[in-house]
């Protein structure tokens, strides 16, 4: 059985960010640890290279507010306030990476490549003797003498110290299936209840089906019995089955428990104008183009296939020509452009989510992430209950939790080594 100091079981973001800080942290302390990244993909950081559609979102300068978490924030924040934005960003300087800063604080690799974040962490873990074995799916962690034994069907490796960053449920075909969760079980730790976050909102394929592909800028808000629970303003994308973009995905938490209400989705597609406004440029609109269809007059406006649908969703049917519409008709189109509505019928599955909601409460770990339930079981990224808001917020938490568990690990080895004047 292959032995280490310390077994990471994931190379995700958090896990090579715990491993990576570990090695520092002995190198710092004039010593060496042997640091294992156990992965069951054939290579590490398969997630990490589709992040941020393939620029990778490292981190957001306003990561500090912690208005942009969910979950455990309380106990989140005192990890995140540790280890800032601006550490991550040092972190990777130091590492041979340098950032940039996008809009909203966005931060980015400075090359706008994820896979340049994966290679310099790649050639960092190789310049530390960090090993990565991959093609090693763990299926138990086990107590033994001295430490703990990680079981997986490719052999055995022990370990005296144990980081689980093997991630939550999202995106399971980059390898994050929930067994995270499967592993601590035995040491009686909890999961709360998951939830797929970050994700396209499901909703009638017939409606949406038509304007599969088409991009428009609105106000969106979700709705429970007509009442409005958040309002986001954003770019809107449609596809064969759901209504998707970054403003729906922050929305789509709150469709979680419907509780037997009506969920559904507004839009409104002119936030800059009133309906009153809308309605006197519909007016002037037929007025100049009386012959043309209804659903021409939102041309001007509107993408060409939505003001189609909206018209259709306005009048009820098949467009009248511009010139026989009734005040009423006008009214109803502007209406229809300020509240174009879509019933939910919930998510897109674990699939399409780019963060679980849920997953280990960090009551069960210690500031340093150590768990309470088993010592020298270290937690860190996405199986924990905390997930953030779109925008570098989930990768900040996946840095800032893997730097903490991989400094605890590293720490409480050291100080072992201390005692025994090692
Ligand atoms: C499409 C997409 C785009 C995203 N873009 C961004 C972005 O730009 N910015 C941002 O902040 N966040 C983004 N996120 C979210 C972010 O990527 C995750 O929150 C973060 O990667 C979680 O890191 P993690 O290390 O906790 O888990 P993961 O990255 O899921 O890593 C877990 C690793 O453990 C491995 N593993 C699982 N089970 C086992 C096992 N039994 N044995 C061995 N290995 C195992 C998995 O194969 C995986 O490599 C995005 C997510 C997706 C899906």
């Amino acid at each position: 059985m292959k032995q280490y100091d310390i077994a990471v079981i994931g190379g995700g973001a958090s896990g090579l960010a715990a491993a990576l800080a570990a090695a520092e942290r002995a190198r710092q302390a004039g010593k060496q640890l042997k640091i294992a990244v156990l992965e069951k993909n054939p290579r590490v950081g398969k997630k990490l290279l589709i992040t941020g559609n393939g620029r990778c979102n490292i981190t957001n300068l306003a990561a500090c507010d912690l208005a942009h978490y969910h979950g455990d924030v309380k106990q989140a924040g005192a990890v995140l306030k540790r280890c800032t934005p601006k550490k991550v960003i040092a972190f990777f300087r130091a590492h041979g990476l340098l950032c940039r800063e996008l809009e909203d604080g966005r931060i980015y690799p400075y090359s706008l490549q994820a896979s340049s974040v994966l290679n310099i962490i790649r050639c960092s873990l190789d310049s530390a003797c960090v090993e990565q074995v991959c093609n090693f799916p763990v299926k138990r962690i086990e107590n033994i003498p001295g430490g703990f034994a990680a079981v997986s069907e490719n052999g055995n490796v022990k370990a005296r110290r144990i980081i689980d960053a093997a991630g939550g449920k999202a995106c399971p075909q980059s390898g994050s299936n929930g067994d995270s969760f499967e592993l601590l079980r035995p040491f009686r730790h909890t999961v709360t209840e998951l939830y797929p976050a970050l994700v396209q909102i499901r909703t009638d394929a017939k409606r949406v089906r038509p304007l599969k592909g088409v991009r428009c800028m609105a106000d969106a808000s979700i709705l429970k019995d007509k009442k409005t629970l958040r309002r986001i303003k954003g770019e809107v994308q449609f596809t064969e089955r759901a209504v998707s973009g970054i403003c729906i995905f922050e929305l789509s938490r709150f469709i979680r428990k419907s509780g037997g209400k009506t969920v559904e989705i507004s839009l409104d597609l002119a936030p800059e104008y009133s309906a009153a406004a809308l309605e006197k440029f519909f007016r002037l609109q037929a007025a100049r183009f009386g012959e043309l269809p209804a659903d021409r007059l939102t041309e001007g406006l509107l993408n060409k296939s939505l003001g189609m649908e909206v018209t259709k969703y306005a009048l009820n049917g098949a467009p009248v020509p511009s010139g026989s519409l009734t005040e009423s008709d006008i009214h109803s189109m502007a209406c229809a452009v300020k509240d174009f509505r879509f019933p939910v019928q919930g998510t897109m599955p674990w699939q399409n989510a780019q963060v679980t909601a849920g997953g280990v409460p960090l009551k069960e770990t210690d500031d340093s992430l150590q768990s309470k339930c088993c010592k020298g079981i270290y937690l860190c990224g996405e199986l924990l209950n905390v997930d953030g808001d779109c925008g570098g917020f989930n990768l900040q938490w996946a840095w800032a939790s893997g730097i903490t568990a991989g400094i605890a690990a590293a720490d409480s080895l050291l100080d072992e080594w201390r005692a025994i004047g090692k």
